[in-house]
């Protein structure tokens, strides 16, 4: 019934093999947060630390080399990764919200001003609206919000309506929610917005560890994601930006690296990606970054995609049918591997505190996506975000808890007061 054998990949992860304070054996099922990293990523960055590891572009000597080397050879790895035609359209930010500051700061304060409009979903991560509200402040723009439908999405009409009325300079938009798992058609709202002359920002957070990604073919202007989901390092991401879009861009973070020249009435910007990339970056970052992509691609980013459908669609389905769940996102055609839900009498930190002691990790709250809860009437809800190394026993682990969990905080008919 599946596609991908999970247990072929779990001995490249350690830490999968860890038990919980509990004594219970690990079930990790908070993807969404952060991935954990196979060993080709330990080992990469180890290598880099043990055998060549210096600051890059900055000195003539074997180790310094070395690393500029490697850390360029990660960039036109991440370029093959998500289809860019040049490789100094990627520049390496410190993860997705870095990068959508970056371009809110540099290309927001360039093209933005009073009047114009910024067009968001209502299911945006706090990483794409704070930055716009940020530059509302600054310029004037306004912030308009796509709302979904009761199926959890939104419809192409929605969409088109929305850019006709607001008329805005830039859609930016979740390929991929982070709460409800559902997916947004990245290509054909592109396209929409390209027909109205719109500039396309997609946030790729949550849908570059789990399906391939062609830039080029999507024809968005910028897109984003962070190394921690990828199975990559943290305090590293990518911003990738059709190169006539950075060209033009002033840069924002300022200092070494980013510039021709300096003199003491100015200074004068390197070219790309350099002007992007102030200060010394996060090299053995790039290279762990390199070698999950590397590491992704091996395992197969359409098998990885089927598989997290297969297997969130089969959670999804079971909680369900569980007395006093709801499951809160579309059904399981519309969305991958993240099942968020809430459970009648059962807050939804007590559902993950007990699920804890159970061994399995799931994440409870907004999950940075408050104006979405807040659209729904609700203030937390309780989330198992799956990957390709989780399995189907850890999906019935997960079922037949939260069936115990419910039964025990929630006994027929009394029901136990909420927290707030
Ligand atoms: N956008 C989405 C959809 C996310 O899921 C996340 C991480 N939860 C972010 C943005 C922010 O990513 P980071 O914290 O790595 O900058």
């Amino acid at each position: 019934r599946v596609s991908l054998d999970a247990n072929r990949y779990r001995p490249d992860f350690p830490i999968l093999d860890r038990v919980t304070s509990s004594g219970a054996p690990l079930a990790f099922l908070d993807n969404a947060a952060s991935s954990q990293r196979p060993n080709a990523v330990i080992d990469a960055m180890t290598q880099c630390y043990r055998q060549y590891y210096a600051n890059v572009h900055r000195g003539i000597h074997t180790l310094s080399e070395e690393s500029t080397d490697r850390y360029e050879q990660a960039r036109r790895g991440i370029a093959k990764f998500v289809g860019a035609a040049e490789t100094h359209e990627v520049i390496f930010a410190a993860g997705t919200t870095a990068a959508i500051n970056t371009v809110a700061r540099s290309w927001g304060d360039a093209n933005l001003s009073t009047g114009d409009t910024i067009l968001l979903t209502i299911a945006e991560h706090h990483a794409n609206i704070v930055p716009w509200h940020q530059l509302a402040e600054r310029t004037g723009c306004k912030v308009e919000f796509l709302p979904l439908d009761e199926n959890f999405t939104i419809t192409d009409d929605v969409v088109v309506d929305a850019l006709e009325r607001f008329q805005p300079k830039l859609f930016a938009f979740t390929a991929s929610s982070n709460t409800l798992g559902v997916e947004f058609p990245v290509q054909r709202w592109t396209s929409l917005a390209h027909q109205a002359g719109c500039t396309v920002l997609v946030d790729a957070a949550q849908a570059a560890p789990h399906q391939a990604i062609d830039v080029q073919a999507l024809d968005v202007d910028f897109l984003v994601f962070s190394g921690h989901k990828v199975c990559g390092p943290t305090g590293i991401g990518v911003l990738y930006g059709k190169a006539a879009l950075l060209d033009a861009m002033p840069p924002f973070l300022s200092g070494g690296g980013m510039i021709n020249e300096v003199t003491t009435s100015g200074f004068s910007c390197a070219a790309l990606p350099d002007k992007f990339e102030a200060g010394t970056p996060p090299i053995a970052e790039a290279i762990g970054l390199h070698a999950a992509t590397e590491y992704l691609t091996s395992v197969g980013l359409d098998a990885i995609h089927a598989y997290e459908k297969e297997l969130g669609g089969y959670a999804d389905q079971a909680l369900r049918e569980i007395d006093g769940v709801r499951i809160i996102g579309p059904t399981p055609e519309l969305k991958a591997g993240i099942v968020s839900f809430v459970v009648d009498g059962v807050h939804a930190h007590d559902m993950s505190q007990t699920l804890d002691t159970y061994g399995i990790a799931v994440r409870a709250g907004h999950h940075c996506t408050m104006p979405l809860h807040k659209s729904l009437g609700l203030s937390a809800t309780t989330r198992a975000s799956f990957y390709f190394y989780n399995t189907f026993e850890e999906a019935d682990r997960l079922i037949q808890a939260v069936r115990e969990i419910r039964t025990r905080f929630a006994p027929s008919g009394r029901k136990r007061r909420r927290r707030s």
